[in-house]
């Protein structure tokens, strides 16, 4: 066990500190401890002990480890001193604002791949298991992921002697620095390649064509992704691969239209059918239905189908179908159709206006 102090006390921060409250903390101490500064007996271990915390703290994963196990985490490097994050380094980045650098000679992280497929809308309503076709970068075939040719292997980098870092001194307001830094030679791989393979040109890398069975859930809105973890681009070196992003399109049905868990469609019926009432063979995501269209209907009511609309992604259940009605005024009129719309408009109520003028203003126009 360790009675190592704890990080977040070491730069007294709260365990809540987001990362520019950590490196400001770190600043300042290791500005007032600094070896070369401080008169304290204890500086060189303070300092170390400062320079420790900070390179766990700062990284988000060691971070979280070190949260979730404190100073004796599994496979944790805590207790190994400073030197292991690269030590002097990271007091210049954290005093002149240097990037964050990857670990050299560490594999580097794949990046993201995406693919749009575009589905049929039933398909997006109900669910489906579909083939997806992409293209991604996998360790190349002909080196196996070393960027060497056939017949060749990958050397250990001279200028650093296999290390991916340089060493370089720097004059700084506290003295002299030896500053660490990425290895131009080899870029921090610790090898170079002497004769690159053909196929990937050195990079180790090669882009393949990649089909992967994804099954869209159903009541999947348009317009979401779906990612699978891992089927992203692989990085060099080894490196672990990054996600795939699939953005779901839904190409547009000839009658149903979608409004988050509801369908809806218009229905055109004639001014008799709107009157007397209907019935009617409509689309749904169900298939024909037989629908009453009640007598009286005023033009633009939704007619509720309940339970066709698409299935709930989460709970459960689907939601409504709306059947917007539309009413069609007849335009050509033969002599029969035109004779019996005239006795239905000397029987019926005339059109009036209802809105807009004020009652004095109808009075008015009423002794016009
Ligand atoms: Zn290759
Ligand atoms: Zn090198």
């Amino acid at each position: 066990m360790s009675a190592k102090p704890d990080y977040y006390d070491v730069l007294g921060v709260d365990r809540t500190a987001g990362p520019d409250e950590i490196r400001k903390a770190y600043r300042d101490l290791a500005r007032r401890h600094h070896p070369d500064v401080s008169r304290e007996p204890d500086a060189t271990e303070r300092f170390q002990l400062i320079n420790e915390a900070y390179a766990v703290l700062r990284d988000d994963e060691k971070r979280a480890t070190y949260d979730r196990f404190g100073h004796d985490g599994p496979g944790s490097p805590f207790g190994a001193g400073f030197d292991d994050f690269g030590g002097i380094g990271d007091v210049f980045d954290a005093f002149f604002g240097g990037g964050r650098r990857s670990r050299p000679g560490a594999a580097q992280p794949g990046t993201d791949a995406r693919v749009q497929v575009e589905l049929e809308f039933l398909e997006s309503v109900f669910g489906v298991e579909t083939d997806v076709e992409y293209q991604r970068l996998e360790p190349c075939g002909t080196c196996a992921g070393n960027g060497a040719a056939p017949g060749t292997r990958p050397s250990t980098c001279r200028p650093c002697r296999g290390t991916g870092q340089v060493q370089r001194a720097q004059r700084s307001i506290f003295g002299q620095f030896v500053n660490v830094t990425t290895c131009d030679t080899c870029g921090g791989a610790g090898q170079v390649v002497e004769s690159k393979c053909p196929t990937c040109t050195g990079v180790g890398l090669e882009r393949v064509s990649v089909n992967r069975t994804v099954r869209v859930p159903a009541g999947l809105q348009p317009g979401t992704e779906l990612r699978l973890t891992g089927e992203g681009n692989h990085g060099p070196r080894g490196g672990s691969p990054g996600d795939l992003y699939i953005g779901i399109g839904v190409k547009p049905h000839p009658v149903l239209e979608r409004d988050g868990d509801n369908i809806l469609s218009n229905v055109v019926i004639n001014v008799a059918e709107a009157a007397l009432g209907a019935s009617l063979e409509v689309e749904t995501a169900d298939g024909l239905k037989s629908v009453k269209i009640p007598p009286g209907i005023q033009a633009g009511t939704p007619i509720p189908l309940r339970g066709k609309g698409a299935p709930r992604l989460r709970g459960s259940g689907r939601g409504d179908h709306f059947l917007f009605v539309h009413v069609a005024t007849p335009t050509k009129l033969n002599r029969k159709q035109r004779d019996l719309l005239e006795q239905l408009r000397e029987t019926l109520p005339g059109g009036s206006d209802t809105g807009g003028r004020s009652f004095a203003e109808k009075i008015r126009a009423a002794f016009r």
